[in-house]
């Protein structure tokens, strides 16, 4: 198995200036597999729905090549399900409503199959859900990737930093680094970061791209300026997901294949935007990314 990830799987109610929505299938692993899915072939997703899901949704991410042994399916219990309403800039959002359900006392148990993956995605969860998942690894993958947000810097500070001395790779926005570091500069910020154990730091700055700091190197990749964004939600897990995707079908994690990667995930999160939900990233195909790649070198190639 190349790559297995843990992360979400929900249902999603999305408020933007353009409309709304009812339910509809979200969550981070979701985001994640799928964005995923175009470079690896093999991968599994590990998870919690309850038994409202439907059955139609896990057997389209299996036919995308994501084995889903590893989400089960809670009987008599609900499917994790949040809801957002974005503000007219479509950056900012208030969260409406989180129903953990299932979620509420997640234990993720990595199959056996996935317990040799050589890399390993952390979505967005308790850092002690996520370092459980590390322990259950056979072998130490060759790249372990993380995603967090503020909620846990607020309330679990110290099991966080526990999970960090355990990863390679964290994807954080700016907002997240600056309140992990405690510092405004970016650069600063990266350095603190870096010393509480991932080797490699990536900061999302939404429409303003992101930023790789790898070893003594810092690369910036732009975010695409998109004429509409229609809605943001899980346009993070899907840059995490097409950067980690790319990377487990390379195999190779030099500097110069991340800076690939991350383009890659950028790619794919500007696709991701581009209608509601998941909606987007299932009509697209490898050559429309490439195609979108392509335009990532054009935006930012000169010169001197
Ligand atoms: P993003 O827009 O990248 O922050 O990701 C949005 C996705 O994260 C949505 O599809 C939600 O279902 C999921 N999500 C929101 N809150 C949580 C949470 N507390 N734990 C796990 N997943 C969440």
């Amino acid at each position: 198995m190349k790559l297995a990830t843990v992360g979400s799987v929900a249902f999603d109610a999305i408020e933007t200036p353009f409309g709304k929505t009812d339910k509809i299938v979200g969550g981070a692993g979701t985001y994640i597999a799928l964005a995923s899915s175009f470079f690896v072939k093999e991968q599994s997703l590990i998870s919690v729905v309850g038994e409202d899901f439907p059955q139609d949704v896990l057997a389209e991410l299996s036919s995308k090549g994501v084995d889903i042994n590893g989400v089960e399916v809670k009987q008599g219990e609900k499917t994790f399900f949040w809801s957002g309403r974005y503000h007219n800039d479509l950056n900012t959002r208030d969260t409406l409503v989180t129903e953990l359900n299932v979620l509420a006392d997640f234990k993720p148990v990595v199959p056996v199959n996935a317990q040799n993956a050589s890399f390993l995605m952390l979505g967005n969860l308790s850092p002690d859900v996520q370092l459980s998942v590390i322990q259950q690894m056979k072998q130490r993958p060759q790249l372990i990737a993380m995603d967090t947000m503020n909620f846990w810097m607020d309330i679990a500070l110290d099991s966080l930093k526990e999970t960090l001395k355990h990863i390679d790779v964290l994807i954080i926005n700016d907002e997240e680094a600056r309140q992990l570091s405690g510092v405004y500069s970016l650069r600063k910020a990266a350095k603190i970061i870096r010393e509480m154990g991932p080797s490699i730091l990536i900061i999302k700055k939404g429409e303003h791209g992101a930023l790789l700091f790898h070893e003594q190197h810092i690369f910036y990749a732009p975010a695409l300026p998109l004429e509409e964004v229609f809605d943001p939600t899980g346009a993070g897990d899907t840059f995490a997901g097409g950067f980690m995707g790319y990377l487990a079908a390379a195999e190779r994690i030099d500097f110069d294949n991340m800076k690939r990667a991350i383009i890659a995930g950028s790619a794919l999160a500007s696709f991701c935007v581009e209608k509601f939900g998941t909606q987007r990233l299932k009509e697209i195909t490898m050559a429309d990314i490439q195609a979108r790649m392509q335009e990532f070198v054009s935006l930012s190639t000169f010169q001197l």
